[in-house]
């Protein structure tokens, strides 16, 4: 063995830089901070190559004066802190001093800075933590940071770096949670095609609907005192027309710094299943005042958490204020026509086929709602009083369901069956999910489920997330009944899969993403195979439509699919009627 030595400061400032420096997204939340700690109320940020080729940040901060300029970039030197008790009282988001310091150690830096009492600026250049220069340049008050070739030095570094688009993600990641934090400041974010402008003044509940792309109508905005905590909270929460498959669109933020909160998620998304299907998500900010004193922010290398006095209290605090926002304010669940949907609708009219003339008899544009059929179970937990249990009227509708006659399709997606009162729309999509669910679900519980052999083996690439979670889902898609072995590098061959599964493709691609699940877990396994098992466009002939409803009504659950979403819902006569301003 060698023996024992000191090892060179080169080596040892990029041992340490990997704290806060892991990728780019790291980057960027470091040099945003920064900018936002300055006092600045705008920013311009541009990223090349998602991040790797350059990160510029420019902020009207209060710049910084050419004497400071030196010592910037040396480990721990911060203008934020001088004593650790300092913490206690802490009002910025940075405070360790490492970050320039480790970011200029791992690429090439200009900073650029101008303090408001001088007339010109100084622009400091270092390049793998070695200072190549400084000198005076133009510029207006502020600073502009531009970091580039990340990682230049530390290529096992580079290796691990993920693709372009999964790095994108993250620094996307970064910039919407720092945005919705900062709702007041103005943000112009450029990376490629991806484009946001954000004014200054901006409120909360307007941040949050235009980052996200929400609709405002569905987002509630509601603010609380917990006097016992001194804390203040102001939620933004989407009703339950909002659903999503993944937590993505959720954001809690303490006293300015996004952060990520088990406890406070937990309370919140368990609030939110009382009001949504299993496995759909609901959107949200949560932004917390608390004073300094009761959070530590020293907990968390990057920052990314923060320890906060009194959390279960708050959390809970937190959850039940949303739910009785929400009960009291949201709206029941709206079905009603997309305006772009509605505008192909009325172009597609001259090609008149028999079946799409039929859509007359549906009112297009109306913005009525419709009662969905929502299974009893998932009905039980609605908080709504307004929409009442449907439990007594649930067999009725499979009855009338089951005694109505098919009209026809519409846009290749919808089959209408008429009862006697009523005329039903069935999304031929969602019934199909429900249908092949239920039967890979018996099938695979039984341990028989039939599969499907293929004389040539169906051959398809995956992305690079796909390929890492196939090393750690095989066994769970071999649980499912397919076989499947890698074929080259990053792409599989499927030898035989579940028969039932229309597109065999499409149920490896959902298994591959998002969480893995338990292969154990059958339900969970055939409910994600499952995903667009019937595509919406295929046109079904009567017997194909009539056969469809009857597996349907053989369901257990035939009113939702496997995802929570109903598969069919129902438009009585005097709801048309009043559409065409009927009294009767
Ligand atoms: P920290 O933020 O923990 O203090 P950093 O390494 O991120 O450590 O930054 C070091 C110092 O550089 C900061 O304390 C601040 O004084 C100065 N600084 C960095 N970026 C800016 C900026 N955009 N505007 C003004 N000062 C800045
Ligand atoms: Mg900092």
């Amino acid at each position: 063995m060698a023996k024992v030595h000191l090892l060179p400061p080169d080596v040892v400032r990029r041992i340490a830089a990997g704290e806060v420096v892991e990728r780019p997204a790291s980057i960027l939340k470091e040099v945003i901070e920064n900018s936002i700690d300055a006092g600045a109320d705008s920013l311009v940020i541009d990223l090349e190559g998602a991040g790797r080729r350059s990160i510029r940040v420019q902020d009207n901060g209060s710049g910084v004066d050419r004497e400071d300029m030196e010592q910037l970039f040396y480990r721990h030197s911060t203008s934020k802190i001088s004593s650790f008790e300092d913490l206690e009282s802490l009002s910025t988001l940075g405070f360790r001093g490492e970050a320039l310091y480790s970011i200029a150690a791992v690429s090439e830096v200009f900073f650029r800075s101008r303090v408001s009492e001088s007339s010109e600026g100084w622009e400091l250049h270092i390049r793998g933590g070695e200072r190549l220069g400084l000198k005076p340049c133009a510029m207006a008050k502020g600073t502009v940071i531009e970091v580039k070739q990340v990682f230049f030095n530390t290529p096992a570094r580079k290796k691990f770096l993920k693709s372009d688009a999964s790095e994108m993600r993250a620094c996307l990641d970064v910039f919407l949670s720092q945005a919705i934090a900062s709702f007041g400041i103005a943000f112009s974010f450029s990376a490629g095609r991806t484009v946001y402008t954000l004014p200054s003044g901006e409120g909360f509940r307007e941040r949050v609907a235009h980052l996200l792309n929400l609709p405002l109508e569905h987002l509630f905005e509601a603010e609380a005192e917990i006097p016992e905590h001194r804390a203040f909270v102001r939620i933004v929460a989407g009703d339950q027309n909002l659903q999503r498959p993944r937590r993505e669109n959720q954001f809690i933020v303490v006293s300015g710094r996004p952060v990520i909160n088990k406890a406070i998620s937990f309370a919140v998304n368990r609030a939110y299943e009382s009001l949504l299907p299993a496995q759909r998500y609901g959107c949200f900010a949560v932004f917390l005042d608390i004073p300094p004193e009761e959070i530590d922010a020293n907990i968390h290398p990057s920052k990314q958490e923060v320890k906060i006095a009194g959390e279960r209290e708050i959390a809970s605090f937190v959850a039940s204020f949303l739910l009785a926002t929400l009960s009291s304010r949201g709206a029941a669940k709206q079905y009603r026509l997309d305006p772009k949907i509605a505008r192909e609708l009325s172009e597609s009219t001259e090609k008149k086929r028999p079946f799409e003339r039929k859509k007359s008899a549906i009112p297009m544009k109306s913005r009525e709602s419709v009662t969905p059929y929502v299974s009893p179970t998932a009905q039980s937990k609605v908080l709504f009083p307004h929409i009442s249990p449907v439990r007594d009227r649930f067999s009725s509708l499979r009855e009338a369901l089951a005694s109505s006659s098919f009209l026809g399709s519409f846009r290749a997606k919808y089959l209408l069956f008429e009862a006697t009162a009523a005329l039903f729309i069935m999304d031929q999509h969602a019934a199909h999910e429900r249908i092949t669910f239920e039967t890979l679900k018996r099938q695979m519980k039984e341990g028989t489920v039939p599969v499907q052999q293929l004389l040539m083996p169906l051959v398809f690439s995956l992305s690079p997330q796909e390929r890492v979670a196939w090393e750690e889902r095989k066994q769970a898609i071999e649980a499912v009944g397919f076989s499947a072995s890698l074929w080259e590098q990053d792409s599989i061959a499927v030898h035989s899969h579940p028969q039932s599964l229309l597109f065999p493709e499409y149920a490896v691609r959902a298994l591959l993403a998002e969480e893995p699940i338990s292969y154990t877990d059958k339900e969970a396994l055939a409910r994600r195979a499952c995903r667009q098992s019937l595509m919406a466009g295929t046109v079904l002939l009567r017997e194909e439509a009539e056969a469809l409803k009857t597996s349907l009504l053989d369901c257990e659950e035939p009113f939702t699919c496997p995802h929570g979403r109903p598969t069919v819902i129902e438009l009585d006569e005097q709801s048309i009627a009043r559409q065409f301003l009927r009294s009767g």
